[in-house]
């Protein structure tokens, strides 16, 4: 009928617009080089904001003694205690706890903030067992995991440059984040020095290059999405600090802020940045991340509902409301194995109320999310593909270099027909001679360990 013929078309149209054959893609790669060179050449030089992360040490292996480490980067935060066992000794002994934040302060005041988190983890030292005791005239260190905009002005100070991630407390921006949360343990009675000041990225290639020694790029695909890797300090202009004797400086991409006339962009993209919290933001990370496939999705159905009736004569309301299907329901009806794809059925039900929907129609959803996840996997593959162009470890190396990738997030996690899609595409990229040098490895809760580690390398007492 013409109602299938209108709706048929317009899955057409989105998959041609979310097309990302192999030469756009290394376009897209190419940009996100020149755009890289262009954030490390000076400071506000490019959407790219390549930020230093003063870490230019990574673990070795030989770190040692009781470590503790702090990860807010959401609605969750976990405080960790890592007990290190020097060299060949690995990692000993961990616990940790973990708590939400409640929405409250989310939006509060920056003492609230602080405050919360410096109890729990007074709490949680005060717990502490007596061989985990530091010797007397010892203080206690940690490592802060902070996953937001911040400029680093040490390994362990930093000034908040604007909240995401639904936080919105005024007072804290400008503020170095070390510095409020020094204050409050001091408030709370903690004994505690923070020694380090990472981002989850960071965290994520510390902790990944303590089991694997050939990590040196680590990717978040989660709620959004980001990446840091390890660059020569020589390419840094900006970089005016004395050069480290590594020769080494760990950079902080911000990358879901990039953006090119080579991504393949749609009407609904468009739509969805301009109603979105920032718009004109954060744009490879909208195309990419969890926190908006599902919505995409969203988007293209409400359209064929509106203009081909897909979902009969009524448009359903609850499809009216935005960031209603979540990527992991939109994961779930993707991945759906069953013959007569029971779980599109009972999704379209639960989320949107549409009911007794045909096989066909079902079908028309699969593969409304395929082109969805397919575009946001190969585009995060092309940012991963650029990023080894960069470092020149796109090409095989005399002596098998080999290049290992930190990865994490719940995208990455559980979204397996997007992780496979993912690293398929480097492979595509790279070109089977090398593609054999590049390996994947899910560093899972890494971000915390590695914010332990680098509290390790940067202890007062080494
Ligand atoms: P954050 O990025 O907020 O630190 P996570 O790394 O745990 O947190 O990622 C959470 C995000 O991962 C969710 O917002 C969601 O988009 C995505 N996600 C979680 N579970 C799934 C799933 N089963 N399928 C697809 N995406 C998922
Ligand atoms: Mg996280």
């Amino acid at each position: 009928s013409g109602r299938w013929a209108r709706a048929v078309a317009i899955v057409k149209e989105f998959e041609e617009k979310c097309g990302t054959p192999e030469a756009k893609l290394v376009q897209i790669a190419d940009a996100m080089t020149v755009e890289m060179h262009a954030g490390l050449a000076s400071e506000g030089g490019s959407k790219l904001k390549m930020l230093i992360s003063y870490v230019d040490n990574l673990p070795t292996g030989e770190e040692e003694g009781v470590f503790y480490a702090l990860d807010l980067g959401g609605t969750n935060f976990r405080v960790l205690r890592v007990q290190l066992g020097g060299k060949e000794g690995g990692i000993v002994h961990q616990e940790f706890a973990e708590a939400s934040i409640p929405p409250a302060l989310m939006c509060g005041t920056s003492d609230a903030l602080f405050d919360y988190i410096a109890e729990k983890l007074a709490n949680f030292v005060a717990e502490e067992e007596q061989i985990f005791h530091q010797p007397p005239g010892k203080q206690r260190e940690l490592g802060f995991t902070f996953s937001f905009p911040v400029m680093q002005t040490s390994i362990n100070s930093g000034t908040l440059m604007r909240w995401t991630k639904g936080f919105s407390i005024d007072d804290t921006v400008g503020q170095d984040v070390v510095v409020e949360l020094t204050k409050a343990l001091k408030r709370k009675g903690v004994e505690m020095r923070v020694a380090a000041l990472v981002n989850d990225t960071i965290g994520t290639l510390a902790g990944g290059r303590y089991t694997h020694n050939d990590v040196s790029i680590a990717v978040i695909l989660g709620t959004g999405t980001n990446a840091a890797y390890v660059e020569r300090a020589q390419a840094i202009p900006k970089w005016h600090g004395p050069l480290p004797k590594s020769g080494e400086m760990v950079i902080n991409m911000e990358w879901g802020n990039f953006r090119s006339s080579h991504l393949p962009i749609t009407d609904y993209d468009h739509a969805l940045d301009v109603e979105s919290l920032n718009p004109g933001e954060q744009i490879f990370e909208k195309l990419t991340s969890g926190m908006y496939l599902g919505e995409i999705v969203r988007r293209v159905l409400l359209r064929m509902a509106e203009e081909a009736f897909f979902f009969g004569d009524e448009v359903p309301p609850k499809l009216k409301i935005p960031f209603i299907l979540r990527t992991p329901e939109m994961s779930a009806m993707h991945q759906d194995t069953s013959s007569d794809l029971r779980v599109v059925d009972e999704k379209l039900k639960n989320i949107l109320e549409i009911s007794n929907t045909s096989l066909k129609k079902r079908r028309v959803v699969v593969e409304l999310c395929n082109i969805a996840a397919t575009r946001g996997a190969r585009l995060a593959a092309a940012g991963i593909f650029g990023v080894l162009k960069k470092t020149g470890r796109d090409i095989p190396k005399e002596g098998g270099e080999k290049t290992v990738i930190a990865m994490d997030g719940g995208l990455y996690e559980h979204y397996t027909e997007y992780r496979k899609c993912l690293e398929n595409t480097v492979g595509e990229l790279i070109g089977d001679e090398s593609s054999s040098a590049i390996t994947f490895e899910h560093s899972n809760d890494g971000s915390g360990i590695g914010a332990a580690l680098l509290a390790a390398s940067h202890s007062l007492y080494l």
